[in-house]
């Protein structure tokens, strides 16, 4: 793995004061997993380097979104409205209770992990990490396209920041800004 992606899991795991573990031999089909006793990340090595990143992030998610602060993802009022509401419509209830029960299962914890290392990904990964990760994970290109909006965002309210102490530089002296009420 690229030196500068793994200085910076690390960096980000001991935010979290999480302990990672890269490890040879597990079995194929487990690629990480987490323990919340020690606070470990065990990473399996079986794995090609873009996933060995993006399972890191993904298991550090976990930590951040259901260990450290569990909270339940909410439905919207008026979405959950629709659902609950009696329908005269036998054929209406149906697709509003399958509806329900779709978005419980999509929206679980293994998704809320996956889209939270979606977006720090290309945060922390190279560009060739990304691209070889998009190449092996297709299906994953629509929860990218999903998360990009809020990448953006991120990415703009760096920029933004990174102007505010060249501001301050040029006026040392100046008073602290005043704030007015329209
Ligand atoms: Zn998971």
């Amino acid at each position: 793995m690229n030196q500068r992606v793994a200085t910076t899991l690390r960096g980000l795991a001991e935010h979290h004061r999480v302990k990672l573990e890269y490890v040879g031999g597990l079995p194929g089909s487990v690629f990480g997993f987490a323990d919340p006793q020690s606070r470990t990340i065990v990473i399996s090595l079986n794995q090609p380097d873009c996933d060995v990143v993006f399972t890191t992030l993904h298991e550090l998610a976990h930590f951040v979104l259901h260990i450290d602060q569990p909270y339940r993802l909410s439905i919207p009022r008026w979405l959950s409205w629709s659902f609950y509401r009696p329908h005269k419509s036998e054929y209406l209830g149906e697709i509003a209770c399958k509806t329900k029960r779709l978005l419980r299962r999509k929206c679980g914890r293994e998704l809320q992990a996956d889209l939270w290392a979606l977006i720090a990904y290309p945060q922390v990964a190279t560009p060739d990490d990304v691209k070889a990760f998009l190449r092996q994970h297709p299906e994953k290109l629509k929860w990218v396209l999903l998360v990009t909006p809020f990448l953006l965002k991120h990415r703009i309210g760096q920029f933004i920041r990174s102007l505010i102490p060249l501001e301050t530089a040029k006026t040392p002296d100046s008073p602290p800004p005043a704030h007015h009420r329209s």
